[in-house]
């Protein structure tokens, strides 16, 4: 399997889908869920649709909602079993309905052109290390922005140095993604990333 970047007609990848990955709950530090709105925000304004787990809590529904208050698209992309047990949020672009999680993620990362990190739990980091892992086994070449907020993803940069130091991944694995330490930087971190990627030959339309 691979996941092709979505070209513009000369081959170049283009951004026009961001998918975040970040924390179904709000957390203790406020400025995170005001980065989330802020994210949600300047992706509207760039006409970069939003591609997310569907919730309506926590900063990932932060995000979305601020992309929808200030007219931009965004698509939700949710289990079956999710939508029983909480509710999605009203007035998505548009919603996809998958049976099972890890549908689900395939459907998430098949719909962007990229991926940001932004503070989150467990199902943020179990979302971080497979698009890292996928990106490490060429499935994809997708720009993947850790947003290290406040330095809330010190530790696992940390954990990550220590990986390598011990020999378990090389060098390398420090170039499957790139870290910023603000949200005004996450946009503009994409473009010159997929700018950097090499003309592609699988053009998606
Ligand atoms: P966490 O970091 O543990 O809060 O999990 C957040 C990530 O896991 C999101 O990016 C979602 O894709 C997924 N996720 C976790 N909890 C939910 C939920 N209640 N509803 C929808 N998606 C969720």
């Amino acid at each position: 399997m691979d996941l092709p970047i979505r070209c513009d007609h000369q081959n170049r990848p283009q951004l026009t889908a961001v998918c975040v990955f970040c924390g179904s709950r709000d957390g203790q530090n406020p400025k995170f869920l005001n980065a989330s709105k802020t994210l949600g925000r300047q992706c509207a304004e760039r006409d970069v649709r939003v591609v997310y787990g569907g919730a309506g809590i926590g900063m990932m529904g932060a995000v979305a909602q601020a992309a929808l208050d200030a007219g931009g698209d965004v698509t939700g992309v949710v289990p079956k079993f999710l939508t029983e047990m909480e509710p999605q949020l009203d007035s998505l672009t548009d919603i996809v309905l998958t049976e099972t999680m890890h549908e689900r993620k395939i459907k998430m990362y098949e719909e962007s052109d990229a991926f940001v990190i932004m503070p989150g739990g467990i199902g943020t980091l179990d979302e971080t290390m497979e698009i890292l892992t996928w990106r490490q086994l060429e499935v994809h070449d997708k720009p993947v922005i850790i947003a290290n907020l406040e330095n809330y993803w010190a530790p696992f940069l940390t954990l990550m140095d220590h990986v390598i130091g011990e020999g378990y991944a090389g060098e390398n694995v420090r170039d499957l993604y790139r870290t910023v330490s603000t949200v005004d930087e996450i946009l503009p971190a994409i473009q010159e990333d997929l700018a950097a990627l090499p003309p592609q030959g699988k053009v998606r339309p």
